[in-house]
């Protein structure tokens, strides 16, 4: 490479929101069709390419962080990610770091990667990490329905290929109701097949969890009577000494940590040991650039990683470079039925004959939006592109 092309300006950073289909969440304030969570980026280049990331945010907030935060970015190099985001994080800590700013910084730095993927001919895997392995299986994350319904749901996406599933939110704990919970999850088994992974989310970081440290103990005592694989969000998300207790008592893994941000938060949870797994979100956390140190971090702390940026296809495709760029992963999150992951892009994932996905070894991130199919989703697309 020579010396010219090691600089490419970014001219402008834009974005749009994804609305019309969000998928439930299960939460008691409960996400409506037309609310706008998450928010596509696009980082334009003075005659380079476009790159392209995904912010787990309502998009509002996203492009007014954007606003702030571009006499900062504008000019800068594209082709130098971790140092353009670490500028962004050091320069705005002060306007309340971890929030919009944080999680706009996360699309932004994925954007940047894409790029130096595409003007260097690399997958984002290879220039964040390298080459561990060329698929990981996915797991199907679904809504935790009533039993009857949650085993046809199950059914169903086992039908279409998949071999690992995790259940969450909706009634379970919520209910008040320990066996509805236990027939939940035996429905899901049952479906699952003995074969299968299974995992289980709480959901904890919903809006007045009702239960404790007790609930989860006990709770985690039963999940094991059903082989599942992981407890997730099963206490409150900032308390840190029952999940530190959870985990030393639990007879399964015990996971969480999708909605911290910053690798400084982190750092208490892994060095505590509160979790088995840690589950950070690639579009919140601050990108690949800072995922991947969270991640290193956990690995020097003996927990798992398991990526969470499951929301839009862009999230996903980033969690899929981590995955092959990290030397221990074995499961990415993957949403039954979004449109936003599956509806956006030319080429939409598809699983192998065992239920696994590719790692996309094409140059930056590996997928490519297409702007008609993205069109149903937002009112403009064009800010996206060219
Ligand atoms: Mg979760």
């Amino acid at each position: 490479m020579t010396a010219a092309s090691q600089t490419l300006g970014i001219r402008a950073i834009r974005s749009v929101p994804l609305f019309g289909e969000s998928p439930k969440g299960g939460w008691s304030a409960e996400i409506k069709p037309e609310d706008t969570i998450h928010a596509l980026i696009a980082v334009h280049t003075d005659g380079g390419p476009i790159g392209y990331g995904s912010v787990f945010t309502d998009a509002r907030l996203v492009a007014a962080a954007l606003k702030v935060l571009e006499p900062l970015y504008l000019g800068e190099n594209a082709l130098e990610p971790a140092r353009v985001s670490e500028k962004l994080h050091q320069n705005s800590f002060w306007m309340g770091r971890g929030g919009s700013l944080t999680h706009t910084i996360s699309g932004i730095d994925i954007a940047l990667w894409d790029i130096l993927g595409k003007v260097t001919g690399m997958s984002v895997g290879r220039l964040v990490g390298g080459r561990h392995r060329e698929r990981v299986q996915p797991y199907c994350s679904l809504l935790m329905e009533e039993p009857g319904r949650m085993h046809d749901v199950i059914a169903d996406y086992r039908a279409r290929g998949f071999t690992a599933f995790k259940i969450g939110w909706g009634p379970f704990g919520r209910a008040m109701d320990a066996r509805l919970d236990e027939a939940i999850v035996a429905a899901a088994r049952r479906a699952a097949g003995d074969r299968a992974r299974l995992f289980v989310d709480a959901g904890a970081s919903d809006a007045y969890w009702p239960h404790g440290l007790k609930w989860a103990l006990r709770t985690a005592e039963m999940l094991k009577d059903h082989d599942v694989g992981w407890f997730e969000e099963a206490l409150k998300p900032d308390a840190i000494d029952d999940f530190v207790e959870l985990r030393r008592q639990s007879p399964v893994p015990i996971a969480g940590g999708e909605v911290l941000t910053r690798r400084q938060a982190f750092l208490p949870w892994l060095a505590r040991g509160a979790f088995d797994i840690v589950q950070p979100d690639v579009t919140k956390v601050g990108g690949l650039s800072e995922q991947r140190r969270i991640a290193w971090m956990a690995e020097e702390f003996g927990v798992r990683y398991v990526g969470h940026g499951w929301n839009t296809a862009l999230g996903v495709a980033a969690d899929l470079q981590l995955a092959t760029a990290l030397p221990n992963v074995d499961l990415v999150e993957f949403i039954g039925g979004s449109p936003y992951v599956d509806g956006i892009t030319a080429e939409p994932f598809r699983l192998d004959a065992e239920g696994w996905l590719q790692i996309p070894d094409r140059p930056g991130l590996g997928v490519d939006i297409d702007r008609d199919k993205l069109a149903r989703y937002t009112d403009d697309p064009a800010p996206l592109f060219a």
